[in-house]
């Protein structure tokens, strides 16, 4: 079967192909190589078929779509953060992206299949938690107001184009080669400043990580155990974890002990304006398929801590 993955060179993209190309499919990659790179594949790169390009051009869609029964779309940007400041990075990278992405498969008309990268920030600040999948949308960045755009557009293509369309929703996927979120943020700061530690918001906020071994094989399950032309699920973990607490970890591998002051942040102690500060996802319905995550949410981050430690040469 072949497949393409947009976003394939990025963090989450790249553990993806390497399960997909080991379970014997026929990987293309589609990357603009903006935050990804070649390296991210490098136990892969003759194993799959590599076309540098945007996703935002529907003529390299059309190219590489061609022949294609499932298309994984994982390219956008993925930092909230950048919305507060540049909302059309977002709106460009991750709506129109996708709208040219649904608009390449109704054209071609053969692709089966399209799963699609979405994120725990599309219910804001949830009244429910755990928060289940029928939640309302309420996206308080930018950000997840472009996740929740694309999820609808998708919902459209899905019932008038007949293109069977999975939605997954990730809480914070973690692991070796992640370039972004909090963990990568602490060791950057370490890297520079040994003796104090940044902490942005009051530390408090509590969120689900999620190892991305386990991310991938959510997906894959949900990919196959889906029947019906549109389904959703919550990717995330069982518990969840305080950032004071990621700071602890942080420090703890990189065997420092620094000050930790809480800067910046909103006044109610967010990180930032529409950073959500406090996420678990309710992950039954993709465990009803038989996924367990294999690591805590501490567990998880520990893990990446020590991977990128090794990857930015900080021990
Ligand atoms: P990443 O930045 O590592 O990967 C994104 C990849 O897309 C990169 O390789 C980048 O070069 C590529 N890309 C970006 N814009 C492109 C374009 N216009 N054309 C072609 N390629 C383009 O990020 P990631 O963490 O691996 O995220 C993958 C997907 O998962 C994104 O859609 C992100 O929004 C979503 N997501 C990630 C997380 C997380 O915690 N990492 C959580 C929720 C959702």
């Amino acid at each position: 079967m072949r497949v393409v993955v947009t976003g394939g060179a990025g963090f989450i993209g790249s553990h993806l192909v390497e399960k997909l190309v080991s379970r014997g499919f026929e990987v293309v990659v589609l990357d603009n190589l903006s935050s990804g790179s070649l390296e991210n594949l490098s136990s892969v790169i003759d194993r799959v078929e590599l076309k540098i390009g945007d996703v935002k051009d529907l003529k390299t869609c059309l190219e590489v779509f061609r022949g294609a029964d499932i298309v994984y779309h994982l390219a956008a940007n993925p930092e909230v953060r950048v919305s507060t400041v540049e909302p059309r990075v977002h709106f460009d990278e991750n709506v129109r992206a996708t709208f040219t992405v649904a608009e390449a498969i109704r054209m071609l008309g053969s692709v089966k299949t399209v799963v699609f990268a979405s994120s725990s920030t599309v219910y804001g600040d949830a009244q429910v938690i755990p928060t289940p999948e029928e939640h309302p949308l309420r996206p308080i960045s930018v950000y997840g107001a472009s996740k929740a755009a694309a999820e609808l557009l998708l919902y459209s293509y899905s019932q008038l184009y007949g293109v069977r369309v999975v939605v997954l929703r990730y809480a914070n996927i973690v692991g070796p080669r992640t370039r972004h979120g909090v963990i990568y943020d602490f060791l950057v700061k370490l890297s520079k400043n040994r003796n104090q530690l940044e902490v942005l918001g009051d530390g408090r906020q509590k969120k689900s990580y999620l190892y991305v071994d386990d991310a991938v094989e959510a997906t894959l399950l949900a990919v196959e155990n889906s029947t019906h032309s549109f389904s959703v699920y919550n990717i995330g973990n069982e518990d969840w974890v305080e950032v004071d607490s990621i700071a602890k970890i942080v420090c703890e591998v990189l065997g420092l002990k620094p000050e930790i002051v809480h800067v910046g942040g909103t006044p109610d102690g967010r990180g930032w304006p529409g950073d959500v500060k406090f996420m678990l996802l309710s992950v039954e319905r993709i465990k009803s398929l038989g996924w367990k995550p294999k690591y805590t949410s501490a567990e998880a981050v520990r893990l990446t801590a020590h991977a990128l430690s090794r990857e930015l040469n900080l021990r």
